[in-house]
């Protein structure tokens, strides 16, 4: 494929867009900065924006089977996406299987309760006021979506939930909770973007209960990096990692 990479476009706190020579395609470009509290913790990690790159492409893969429309196109090379440029909706839609997190620290849920049907959690995506939970009422008259385009955010995510859910179940990983974002293409239709990592899902060792995630970066521990790579030799086939030229 003969892209030509241009300008940097949008700068986030782990990815950068940059435009490419087609206007309808962007280039994602996934960097080793990781942060966590709103940017108040922030290192650099060697390789985890390859790693996040390879783990979100086999992600979205696995949703482009199952019908599921998405920004991805190719992985150019690893830590280099080329996508459907979407114009991003300012929401974080998070679903949950099993309470984790800053569930926890808010509700008096208990630690794994399970969640069947998975809650649908959906902040408003902004530093300058904290990502703090929408409802209904809020999120329309901040005009950030209407009713009927909240309706398609949550139908979609709880397939999307349910098709990743059933893969990382078949090989032997737990999916308590994930963030995704959303965009409109040129033609106005409602396509899932961002990136699906473990910056920002967990993943948990159905045996051992191991976390596979952000929460060792969030915690202080360490084997972040080990964690990831762990992750991806678990999603990834054979095929996958030929086509990738990737040694695990
Ligand atoms: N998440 C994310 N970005 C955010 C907030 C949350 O990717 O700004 C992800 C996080 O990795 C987890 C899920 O969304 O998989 C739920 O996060 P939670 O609300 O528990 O927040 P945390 O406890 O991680 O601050």
């Amino acid at each position: 494929m003969n892209i030509k990479i241009g300008n940097l476009i949008y700068q986030g706190k782990a990815k950068g867009i940059y435009e490419t020579d087609d206007p309808k395609k962007v280039v994602v470009e996934f960097r080793d900065d990781i942060t966590a509290g709103d940017g108040a913790k922030k290192d650099k990690i060697s390789t985890k924006g390859f790693w996040n790159s390879i783990i979100s492409a086999k992600f979205f893969e696995v949703l482009e089977n199952a019908g599921i429309k998405t920004q991805y196109i190719d992985l150019i090379k690893p830590g280099c996406m080329l996508s459907w440029k979407l114009e991003m909706i300012p929401l974080e839609v998070i679903t949950r299987n099993i309470a984790a997190g800053s569930l926890l620290r808010r509700y008096p849920f208990q630690p794994k309760q399970t969640f069947d049907p998975p809650i649908i959690q959906i902040d408003y995506k902004s530093d300058e006021y904290g990502d703090p939970m929408l409802n209904t009422d809020i999120a329309i008259a901040l005009d950030l979506i209407d009713e009927e385009k909240l309706k398609i955010i949550k139908g979609t995510s709880l397939k999307i939930n349910k098709t990743l859910k059933d893969f990382l179940e078949s090989k032997g990983l737990l999916f308590p909770d994930f963030k995704i974002e959303y965009g409109y293409d040129m033609d106005g239709n409602i396509i899932l973007g961002d990136e699906i990592s473990p910056d920002t899902c967990r993943f948990w060792d159905s045996e051992t209960c191991d976390v596979l995630d952000k929460d060792l970066f969030r915690q202080g521990e360490s084997g972040v990096i080990e964690a990831y790579k762990r992750v991806a030799s678990i999603i990834l086939d054979d095929e996958d990692k030929k086509r990738w030229n990737i040694e695990l």
